[in-house]
């Protein structure tokens, strides 16, 4: 799929793309805190990782840095980090050892949601399971195939 790129990305689209994003780390936090707090906070702490290890990666080489990207991550690595050197968007090679920890944000918690189903079983869990996986693939497929960077 084409990202679509523009100077300074549309509001409606920043928000769009982070919705999809929150919306999965908030339904993530919510099945993580039902086996226990312990888990919950393990799980936002692995959210933050992932957060800082965009911010301080790639988005500090992006052309889009310090400029509103489909994620608002440019403006905000900006005052954060210093920058480092250029690199078109879509220019890196996205390999399997990029990928795993991004989908580990949606299936850590996945995997938690089927643990409380097994164990007793409640709709508002399926619920949000089956949201979980919509969320994680053709939410984010579309928001990192079409809207944003990958
Ligand atoms: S386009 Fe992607 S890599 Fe570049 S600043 Fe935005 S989120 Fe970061």
């Amino acid at each position: 799929m084409k990202t679509s790129t523009f100077e300074n990305f549309p509001w409606w689209m920043v928000a769009a793309c982070n919705s999809v994003a929150l919306a999965i780390y908030a339904i993530g936090l919510y099945l993580m805190a039902g086996l226990g707090a312990v888990w919950a906070v393990f799980y936002a702490a692995y959210c933050v990782w992932m957060e800082w290890r965009l911010l301080s990666g790639s988005c500090r080489s992006c052309s889009y840095f310090g400029k509103r990207c489909g994620f608002g991550k440019g403006v905000v690595c900006s005052w954060f980090f210093s920058k480092g050197a250029d690199r078109p968007l879509c220019a890196k090679q996205i390999s399997w050892r990029n990928v795993i920890p991004d989908f580990m944000v949606s299936l850590i918690p996945l995997g938690a949601g089927i643990t409380l189903l097994i164990r007793s079983y409640s709709w508002l869990v399926l619920v949000l399971v089956g949201a979980l996986v919509l969320l994680g693939s053709v939410g984010s497929g579309v928001v990192r195939g079409r809207l944003a960077c990958r």
